[in-house]
C-alpha cells in the first residue's frame, strides 16, 4: 500500500502539481504572448508594405534613368548638361533640382538662380564637386572600404536587433540622426522588453562617410540619401553612357514622392485595414501617408514598424492597432478561461488525491484489521478448546470424584462449547453476508418470548460469573415478522459483549419496550456498567473487524464481527442497532425492530 501511495505521489500527484504550477505561471505571460503573436502577424504586414515602398522607389529610379537616357538620345551630353535642371523638371515629375557634374569636380547644372537650385547647391555643391566627404546612405551594392556593414534589407525593430553600438565603432556617424523607437508591445511587458532594449531602440541603418566620386565607383547608376540641415535629401544619379566623365542626377521632390507612395498605404488590403492603421512615417516619425485619415496615435510608438531602407533612411512602414484595448480584453478572457481550467484541475487533483489517500488509508486499516482478525479468531478458538480438552480429560480419566465438581466442569465444558459455537456461527454468517448468501427465514414470532428465552438461556452463564442480571420484559406477546435464530444470535452477541466488557462492575440488564412513533416498534436495550465504548468509536464498533478494546491492551479476546453481524441482521429486519453511552459509565445497545402483523411466512435473500 505504501508503495502504491509512493507511486501515486511520484507518477501522478507531483507531475500534476508541477503542471498546474507551470500553467499558473504562464497565466501572467498571456498578454505578452498574445502581443507577441499579434506583433509577428503585424511584422509581416509592415515588411510587405516596406517592400512595396522599396519597389516603388526602384520604379521611380528607373523612371529617372529612362527620362535621362531619352534626353541623351536627342542631344549631346554636354548640351543636355547645360539646361539639365529645366529640361529634367519638364520630363520627369519627381525632379526637384536636376544636376550634372563632372568626375573632375565641375558643376555644370543647375545654373539658374532660382531659390531651390541655389539652396541645393549650398547644401550639396561641395559634396558633388568631390571637395568634401559627407555622411551618406548608399543604395548601390558597392561597399566602401571604410563603411560599416549595412544590411540590404531593413527589418522591423521588434524582430531584427541592430547592433548600433558596433556600427558606431566602425564609423563616426551621428547617433542623434537615429530615431529611438520603443515599439508599443514592449510597454505592456516592460521586464521582457528591458532585456532587448539596447538592441531594439536604434535604427539599423548607419551612414557611411564618402565623397561623391568615391561612392559612384564603377557603377552606372544609383541613389544616395543624406541629411542636409537635418532634412532628408534623396539623389538619383546616372553616368552618361556616351561620356563616362559626366554624371547626371536629380534631387527627388519628397512631396511628390510621398504622393506616389501614398496609394501603397491607402490601398493596402482591406483585411489589414480592418484591424490596423497603416502609416508611412518619415525620419521624424511624422506620418506621410496613413490608411485611416482620422486616426490619432502616438506616432513614435507603433505596434510594429519596418524601416524602408537606405533610399529613405529612418522612414518606416508602421502598423498601429485600431483598438489596443481589444488585445488586453482577449488576454483577460484567455486568462480567465485558463484560470478557471487550472482551478478545476487543481480541485480535481485535490479531491482525487484526497479520495485516493482516504481509500488507501481505509485499505491499510482493513488489511491490518484482517490480520488482527485472523490472530484474534485463532486465539478465541484456542482458549475454549483448551478448557474443553482439559476438563474433559480430567473427567475421562476419572480423577474427579466430587459430583459437584463434576457438574461444574461439565457446566464449563457446555459454556465453552456454546462460546465456540457462537464464534464459529459469527464467522460463518459473516462470510455468508460478505458473499451476499445470507438467508433469513422470516416468520411471525413473539419477540417478547424470544427475548425471554435467549436471556434466560444466558442467565446461568452470567450468574456463574458473578453477574447481577435483570430482565424486564412485557407479559403480552409482541408479534413481529422475523428470523428467530438470527434475532436470538443478536441478543446473545449483545449479552456476551456485556459480559466480556464489564470488568468489575458485574451488572447487566435487559429491557424490552414498545414505542409508537414514528411507527410502532419494539426496542430491546442491553445495558451494562462496564468499560463503555471510547468516545468517537460509537459508530466504528459496527464496522467489520473493528475493535475499540484490542486484545493486547485490554486482554479481552474478540473477532470484531459480533456487532457488525448484529446490526446487519437488525437492518435486514427493517430495524437498527445503535449504541449509546450510559450516565454513570457503561454501555447501552438498543435493538429496534418494527412491529408488524405477520401475513405470511416468507424467505428472503
Ligand atoms: P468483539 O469480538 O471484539 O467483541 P464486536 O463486534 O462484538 O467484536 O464488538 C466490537 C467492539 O465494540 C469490541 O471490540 C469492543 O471494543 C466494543 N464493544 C462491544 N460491546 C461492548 C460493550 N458492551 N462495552 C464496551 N465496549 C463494547
Amino acid at each position: 500500500m505504501k508503495k502504491i501511495a509512493l507511486v501515486f505521489a511520484v507518477a501522478v500527484l507531483a507531475p500534476s502539481l508541477v503542471l498546474a504550477w507551470l500553467a499558473i505561471r504562464s497565466l501572467s505571460h498571456q498578454q505578452f504572448l498574445l502581443e507577441r503573436q499579434q506583433s509577428l502577424l503585424c511584422q509581416g504586414i509592415s515588411d510587405t508594405l516596406a517592400r512595396s515602398v522599396q519597389d516603388e522607389l526602384g520604379n521611380q529610379q528607373k523612371g529617372f534613368n529612362a527620362a535621362l537616357l531619352a534626353l541623351l538620345d536627342q542631344r549631346e551630353p554636354t548640351q543636355v548638361a547645360r539646361s539639365f535642371d529645366e529640361v529634367l523638371r519638364q520630363k520627369w515629375p519627381l525632379a526637384d533640382v536636376g544636376f550634372a557634374v563632372t568626375f573632375s569636380g565641375g558643376i555644370l547644372a543647375p545654373t539658374s538662380p532660382r531659390p531651390e537650385a541655389r539652396k541645393f547647391l549650398a547644401g550639396n555643391g561641395q559634396f558633388l564637386a568631390n571637395r568634401e566627404s559627407a555622411e551618406v546612405y548608399l543604395n548601390t551594392k558597392q561597399v566602401l572600404a571604410n563603411s560599416p556593414a549595412t544590411s540590404p534589407q531593413s527589418k522591423g525593430y521588434a524582430q531584427a536587433p541592430a547592433d548600433a553600438n558596433s556600427a558606431n565603432q566602425q564609423s563616426s556617424w551621428n547617433v542623434n540622426n537615429l530615431r529611438k523607437v520603443v515599439p508599443q508591445q514592449q510597454l505592456a511587458f516592460p521586464q521582457a522588453a528591458q532585456v532587448e532594449e539596447n538592441q531594439q531602440q536604434f535604427s539599423k541603418l548607419a551612414p557611411s562617410e564618402a565623397e561623391f566620386r568615391q561612392l559612384i565607383g564603377n557603377d552606372a547608376a544609383g541613389a544616395v540619401a543624406r541629411f542636409v540641415d537635418n532634412k532628408l535629401c534623396l539623389l538619383f544619379w546616372h553616368v552618361a553612357p556616351q561620356n563616362p566623365e559626366l554624371v547626371f542626377g536629380s534631387q527627388v521632390s519628397l512631396t511628390r514622392l510621398e504622393q506616389a507612395l501614398a496609394p501603397i498605404i491607402q490601398q493596402a488590403p482591406a483585411q489589414y485595414r480592418r484591424e490596423y492603421c497603416l502609416a508611412l512615417l518619415d525620419d521624424t516619425a511624422k506620418p506621410r501617408a496613413i490608411s485611416h485619415p482620422g486616426f490619432r496615435a502616438n506616432w513614435r510608438r507603433p505596434f510594429v514598424a519596418t524601416e524602408i531602407g537606405e533610399m529613405l533612411p529612418h522612414w518606416e512602414a508602421a502598423v498601429y492597432l485600431l483598438d489596443p484595448a481589444k488585445l488586453s480584453h482577449a488576454a483577460r478572457s484567455i486568462k480567465l478561461t485558463l484560470g478557471l481550467l487550472i482551478t478545476v484541475l487543481l480541485l480535481a487533483i485535490g479531491v482525487g488525491s484526497w479520495l485516493i489517500a482516504a481509500d488507501l488509508n481505509r485499505q491499510l486499516r482493513l488489511a491490518r484489521q484482517k490480520t488482527d482478525f485472523v490472530s484474534n479468531v485463532s486465539h478465541e478458538l484456542k482458549t475454549p478448546l483448551t478448557s474443553i480438552r482439559m476438563f474433559s480429560e480430567l473427567l475421562a480419566e476419572g480423577r474427579v470424584h466430587d459430583p459437584a465438581k463434576q457438574r461444574s466442569y461439565l457446566g464449563i465444558i457446555t459454556a465453552e462449547t456454546a462460546r465456540l459455537t457462537r464464534l464459529i456461527n459469527n464467522v460463518l454468517d459473516f462470510a455468508r453476508m460478505e458473499r451476499g448468501e445470507k438467508k433469513y427465514k422470516f416468520e411471525a414470532c413473539d419477540f417478547a418470548a424470544l427475548a425471554r428465552q435467549a436471556a434466560e438461556a444466558y442467565r446461568p452463564n452470567l450468574e456463574a460469573n458473578g453477574f447481577q442480571f435483570g430482565i424486564e420484559l412485557p407479559d403480552k406477546p409482541l408479534m413481529l415478522t422475523a428470523d428467530r435464530d438470527a434475532l436470538a444470535q443478536v441478543i446473545v452477541n449483545l449479552l456476551s459483549n456485556a459480559e466480556k466488557y464489564s470488568n468489575d462492575h458485574k451488572q447487566v440488564e435487559v429491557e424490552l419496550r414498545v414505542a409508537t412513533t414514528p411507527l410502532p416498534y419494539v426496542e430491546l436495550s442491553v445495558r451494562d456498567r462496564g468499560l463503555g465504548v471510547p468516545p468517537g468509536a460509537g459508530e466504528k464498533i459496527f464496522e467489520k473487524f473493528y475493535r475499540a478494546h484490542d486484545s493486547l491492551s485490554s486482554g479481552i479476546q474478540g473477532s470484531g464481527l459480533g456487532l457488525t453481524l448484529a446490526r446487519q441482521i437488525a437492518r435486514a429486519h427493517g430495524g437498527d442497532l445503535v449504541y449509546e453511552p450510559r450516565d454513570g459509565g457503561g454501555s447501552c445497545f438498543n435493538l429496534r425492530l418494527p412491529l408488524a402483523q405477520p401475513t405470511e411466512e416468507s424467505e428472503s435473500a
